[in-house]
């Protein structure tokens, strides 16, 4: 069985590796546009903070060891075409500029995805920088020496993770975002409003609400001006963090894709073309909390579906479990854990829920220390299935979002959560855990005894 990969950072060194674990006479050819492979994108903010010194760490695989498994891999080659109803490519050979046509069984499409560039008049300019991979990391590096004021344009949590670097090295940052919250898509206003509140506190200006008309220059083509309707911002470096659009140009027409592109896949990885398979950004998720498909580019997804893929390339084995787009995020001392849906991303989705919020001490006051929990649930109203959570605290607790995580997917109700049994111990939790808490509060107000503290 001859195997074409295109593309290999995530999804497609995890596809490789299964792929091989899996058929270990599988003839797999790997193709990857870039010199590098498994480049951990989400170091980025860190290496930006000097946090991370050694850039080398946020590589894990390289394209020795995916040769020592057995894989032929040619790094800078760019693939060109593919053909998938004669199931073939073209890929072309970035060093020497020849192409070669290569014929296969079986086609792995994990070809990523690429920063938006949305069409702003003088977006052209010089210092107005992309956030996604080892070179685009380097770039924003090197210009940030010479930038004291740095614009972040989109505030999800790419943009908000390289405001915190910028910050905390002491530059003049700007964030603007077209809708009037940050990290909109994980968190719900009152959680919002604390995290804004501490970046006013910190001297970030936050512009929100606000979209960039325009970005002016200086004579030497260097962004100096960002424009919106009603403000203007000095810049000398901006960087956009405004979403991402799957990389699948490749197969435009040929196969079945969500409005955005990505492409729709079963619970196997296969497209719409059972030989083709994709995995990770370039591809659609299944979200648990509403049973549909969505677009959700995150690295955890990536690695699980190409690991999906490597286990169903002969024969449908391991069936896909979909993903609630579970999230963490360290942001000024503040951890931060989501899943599922928000109160706000269910009501834009049509889902009817109900949602409470709660703060609690994550242990007993007699402890030496303890800090509070700032809590959200949101379940679906009628069911009481729970859809999703939100946490936030001083204190580390974001592995509970990835305890929420399993309770989304596995579609438990309130009545589940409430009683369910997590262990005591004063070092780490009170008698009943803060979830169960949660979980007890929400269901108190679900029957109609509402609690008077849903504020924090
Ligand atoms: C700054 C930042 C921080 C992030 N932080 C997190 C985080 O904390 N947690 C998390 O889960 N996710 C995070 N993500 C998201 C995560 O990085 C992506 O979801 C992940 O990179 C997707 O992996 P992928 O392999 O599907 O695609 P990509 O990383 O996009 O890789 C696709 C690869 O395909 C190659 N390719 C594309 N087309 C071709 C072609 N025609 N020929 C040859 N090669 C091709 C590309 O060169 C690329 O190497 C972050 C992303 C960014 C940008």
């Amino acid at each position: 069985m001859k195997v074409v990969v295109i593309g290999c950072t995530h999804a497609g060194t995890a596809a490789v590796k299964n792929i091989l674990a899996t058929e270990p006479n599988a003839e797999v050819i790997v193709y990857e546009r870039n010199d590098n492979i498994s480049f951990l994108s989400c170091g980025i903010a860190l290496y930006v903070g000097g946090v991370v010194k050694d850039p080398a760490g946020l590589f894990y695989s390289n394209p020795e060891e995916l040769a020592g498994l057995g894989a032929t891999v040619n790094m800078e080659h760019n693939v060109t075409s593919v053909d998938v109803t004669e199931k073939k490519i073209v890929a072309e050979d970035l060093k020497t500029g020849t192409s070669e046509t290569v014929a296969y069984d079986k086609l792995v499409l994990t070809t990523g995805s690429w920063p938006i560039i949305p069409p702003i008049p003088g977006i052209d300019s010089e210092n107005i920088l992309l956030c996604k991979n080892y070179n685009q990391a380097n770039e924003i590096i090197a210009k940030s020496h010479d930038a004291q004021k740095v614009v972040i344009v989109g505030g999800g949590y790419i943009g908000i993770e390289l405001v915190e670097a910028f910050a905390e090295s002491g530059k003049e940052v700007t964030l603007i975002d077209g809708l009037s919250r940050i990290l909109n898509k994980y968190l719900d206003q009152p959680f919002t409003d604390i995290l804004e509140e501490d970046l006013k506190e910190r001297g970030v200006t936050l512009a929100l609400g606000e979209n960039v008309a325009s970005f002016e220059a200086d004579e030497a083509g260097k962004v100096k001006m960002v424009k919106t309707a009603s403000q203007s911002f000095d810049a000398d470096m901006v960087i956009l963090c405004v979403g991402f659009m799957p990389n699948n140009e490749l197969v435009k027409g040929q196969l079945e894709t969500m409005p955005n592109g990505a492409l729709k896949v079963n619970d196997y990885m296969q497209t719409s073309h059972p030989d083709v398979f994709a995995a990770g950004d370039s591809a659609v998720v299944h979200y648990n909390p509403t049973g549909e498909l969505a677009y959700i580019p995150l690295a955890t997804n990536a690695v699980r579906q190409g690991m999906i893929v490597g286990k169903n390339i002969k024969q449908n084995q391991l069936r896909y479990r979909g993903t609630q787009g579970t999230s963490g995020l360290y942001l000024f001392g503040w951890n931060i854990g989501s899943t599922g849906l928000t109160k706000e991303s269910a009501r834009l989705q049509g889902v009817e829920v109900d949602s409470i919020i709660i703060d609690d001490n994550y242990r007993p006051e007699f402890m030496p220390t303890t800090e509070k929990v700032f809590m959200e649930l949101v379940w679906e109203k009628g069911t009481n299935r729970i859809v999703g959570g939100q946490l936030l605290s001083k204190y580390d607790i974001t592995q509970s979002a990835n305890t929420l995580s399993v309770v989304v997917q596995n579609k438990m109700t309130l009545e589940d959560l409430a009683l369910q049994d997590f262990f005591f111990q004063p070092h780490f939790d009170r008698p009943w855990n803060y979830l169960n808490i949660l979980a007890q509060a929400a269901l108190e107000q679900a029957n109609g005894n509402l609690r008077n503290d849903s504020s924090i």
